[in-house]
């Protein structure tokens, strides 16, 4: 074997597993079909929150590499169908963090890749497709590929990893089936980044979500260099595209006032980007000789922002696993069943909680006078509002969003808060 691991997918996941490896001098190669800087080919919006840049700081991978203060997001805006809205402030996080980034993806996979150059075991080629994967009867041994047209090479490993996203080539190849999928409400996204839009939020650059409570939310992430990148989140069987996306996109946002109003005289400055019908899942996470990690192994709707922490923590997981089999201390099957054991417990709660989040605020459709009562209590209570960023932050368990305690304790303040308005307005 030429090489302890051999990682498929040289962003997020499969370039900080390889860093993980490499700080422990394993013989590792990250292959990746894309050349950097480049965006990845499966869209992704850019919010990164303050568990993932605590996993990024474990790796050496600091803020300044991937970051911009233009897009240092302290506050969430909500805008609840034009009829009330609320600022909510980022409490601390991880590592003394009060904030999110948008990041652009292309400059953060691409601190992720050049980090790999401070470990002398790692290798890594880009402009590499892997074609096919090399089995001795079910095992699998290593993978045949080839660098920009050049001749098929085999290049053979202890372990291949999938880390080539959500639509794995590595887990078709092995046969990885899909063992939980939630796929009855899902959503399509399209975004694009904006210049010269209004700001969206007086505490400086936010986000700002507007939701009409009817299948449709459309969210602003502040961006680098003063841009914010516009998303349209609709639930799937309401999305009429007519083949036309750019149609769909622009008419989608002018038919909302309050999103409108941001951009009339805003300028496009990317093409569009998007995706249908959003899956949320989970794959098999390993067989013989092969694992997956980061979006091969778990997908899910972007509505929470979730996607790259997952892929840092699940990649963490993976590097304790595969390092115990690597120095002998654990067989191949039990240091797989640990890792699979932990990838559920560390990211299924989330998982329910987004796709929960997802059919509340996309398919529900509650009535105008609970949006107007229990619904604008909650959203606007300043407990729920701590829970709900804490629990985006990975620092508080999901369960607490939905407790009964928490439930009746908005409902109490809320009707006490407009008992109280109304008498000021009565004096
Ligand atoms: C619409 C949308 C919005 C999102 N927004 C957010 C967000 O705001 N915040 C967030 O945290 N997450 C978000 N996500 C999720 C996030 O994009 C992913 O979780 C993250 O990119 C996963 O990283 P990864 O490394 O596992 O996979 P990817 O980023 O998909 O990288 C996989 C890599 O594998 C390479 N590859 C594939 N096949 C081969 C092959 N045969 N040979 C060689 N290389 C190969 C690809 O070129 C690619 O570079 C969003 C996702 C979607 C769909």
């Amino acid at each position: 074997m030429n090489y302890d691991v051999l990682i498929v997918g040289g962003r997020p996941s499969g370039a900080t597993l390889a860093a993980r490896l490499g700080a422990r001098q394993k013989k590792v190669l990250v292959l990746e079909k894309a050349i950097f800087p480049s965006l990845p080919n499966v869209p992704s919006s850019p919010a990164v929150h303050p568990g993932a840049m605590e996993l990024l700081d474990e790796i050496g991978i600091p803020e300044s590499a991937y970051a911009s203060d233009h897009a240092r997001m302290r506050h969430v805006r909500f805008n609840v169908a034009g009829l009330f809205s609320t600022v909510m402030r980022t409490p601390t996080l991880a590592a003394g963090r009060d904030y999110t980034y948008g990041v652009d993806r292309a400059v953060f996979d691409t601190a992720c890749w050049h980090n790999l150059d401070r470990f002398p075991t790692v290798e890594k080629r880009q402009g590499f497709t892997v074609t096919d994967l090399v089995k001795e009867g079910q095992q699998v041994v290593g993978i045949v590929g080839n660098s920009n047209d050049g001749p098929s090479e085999t290049i053979k490993a202890r372990a291949v990893i999938g880390a080539d996203g959500r639509f794995s080539f590595v887990a078709r190849k092995c046969g990885a089936p899909v063992i939980e999928e939630q796929d009855t409400c899902t959503s399509t996204v399209y975004y694009a980044d904006w210049a010269g839009v209004r700001p969206v939020c007086d505490e400086g650059p936010a986000t700002f979500v507007y939701t009409t409570v009817r299948g449709l939310d459309v969210l602003f992430f502040a961006m680098p260099n003063g841009l914010y990148s516009v998303n349209t989140h609709q639930r799937s069987d309401r999305v009429d595209i007519g083949g036309k996306p750019e149609n769909y996109y622009l008419n989608t946002l002018k038919s909302i006032p309050e999103v409108w109003r941001y951009l009339e005289k805003a300028e496009r400055t990317t093409p569009l980007s998007g995706i249908k019908r959003i899956g949320n899942g989970y794959r098999q996470p390993s067989g013989p000789g092969w694992a997956l990690v980061g979006d091969a192994l778990h997908y899910k709707d972007p509505v929470d922002g979730q996607g790259i922490y997952d892929a840092l923590l699940e990649t963490k997981l993976l590097d304790q696993a595969l390092s115990l089999w690597l120095s002998g201390a654990r067989t191949w099957d039990d240091a797989m069943k640990a890792y699979r054991d932990d990838v559920w417990a560390a990211t299924q709660p989330m998982f329910k909680t987004t796709v929960g989040r997802l059919k509340r605020e996309l398919y529900d459709e509650p009535p105008w006078p609970v949006v107007r009562t229990l619904i604008r209590w909650t959203v606007t209570d300043p407990i729920y509002q701590e829970t709900f960023l804490r629990i985006l932050g990975r620092d508080l368990p999901p369960g607490r969003l939905t407790s009964k305690r928490l439930m009746a304790g908005c409902i109490q303040r809320g009707i006490a808060r407009d008992a109280l308005s109304l008498f000021k307005n009565t004096r």
